[in-house]
């Protein structure tokens, strides 16, 4: 009950700007929201509707996710949060284009928020096409083949392993890493943010057998 107890004594109000917030300090939050989910132990914070009365005229958000557009991977229900708590971008294999990077900006430079997570996940299915497409060359149909060479040099990067699920596994956090690399090189606002401590920039991946969030 110990855990309980210290669960639940974990704020969740941030009804104000989060730039006093620190970028460890809003992992935490997060982390604590997301060991709430793993127990089932969630609060569902922030839904209520004195909560969304409060967001009408503006929004304090404590963290942007760039998650993948996975069905089963939505950060706020992950990281037990609310509304006004979490600007979320998701796109398939977090593959950033010029609108990506830009709303990740407008969260830094006008919200404020104190962390970026690239958030990747077991079992990803774009990853796991842009390895069929880097060992058969088939590249998919549509606008899908474009999607695929986003994640083709994080597959090509990564090495080899007799073991495919342990291959995905690896391609998975080294596209998480690489596309904070690539928003480090990307973006000027958001590497000077992270250079000055305004802002953390953290790649992450979720566990669909353990429900967790792990720090990579
Ligand atoms: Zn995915």
């Amino acid at each position: 009950m110990a855990a309980t107890a210290s669960l639940a004594g974990a704020p969740l109000a941030t009804a104000s700007p989060p730039g006093s917030m620190a970028p460890a300090q809003a992992w935490r939050r997060l982390v604590e929201g997301n060991e709430r989910f793993v127990a089932g132990r969630q609060r569902h914070p922030h839904e209520g509707m004195a909560w969304r009365e409060t967001l009408v005229e503006d929004q304090w958000p404590f963290a942007c996710v760039l998650g993948c557009a996975d069905s089963r991977v939505p950060p706020e229900l992950i990281f037990d949060r609310g509304l006004g708590d979490i600007f979320t971008v998701r796109t398939a294999g977090e593959v950033l284009d010029e609108s990506i990077i830009g709303s990740i900006e407008y969260a830094v430079e006008h919200l404020g928020v104190p962390l970026v997570v690239v958030l990747g996940h077991e079992s990803c299915g774009a990853v796991t096409a842009a390895v069929e497409l880097v060992r058969s060359g088939n590249g998919g149909s549509g606008s899908i083949s474009t999607l695929l060479r986003g994640i083709e040099a994080t597959v090509r990067g990564t090495p080899g392993d007799d073991d495919p699920d342990a291959f995905l596994a690896a391609c998975v956090v080294n596209q998480a890493r690489r596309v904070v690399t690539q928003l480090r090189e990307r973006s000027a606002l958001i590497r000077e943010a992270v250079d000055a401590g305004r802002a953390g920039l953290v790649p992450a991946v979720y566990d669909l057998d353990e429900y967790r969030v792990t720090r990579h």
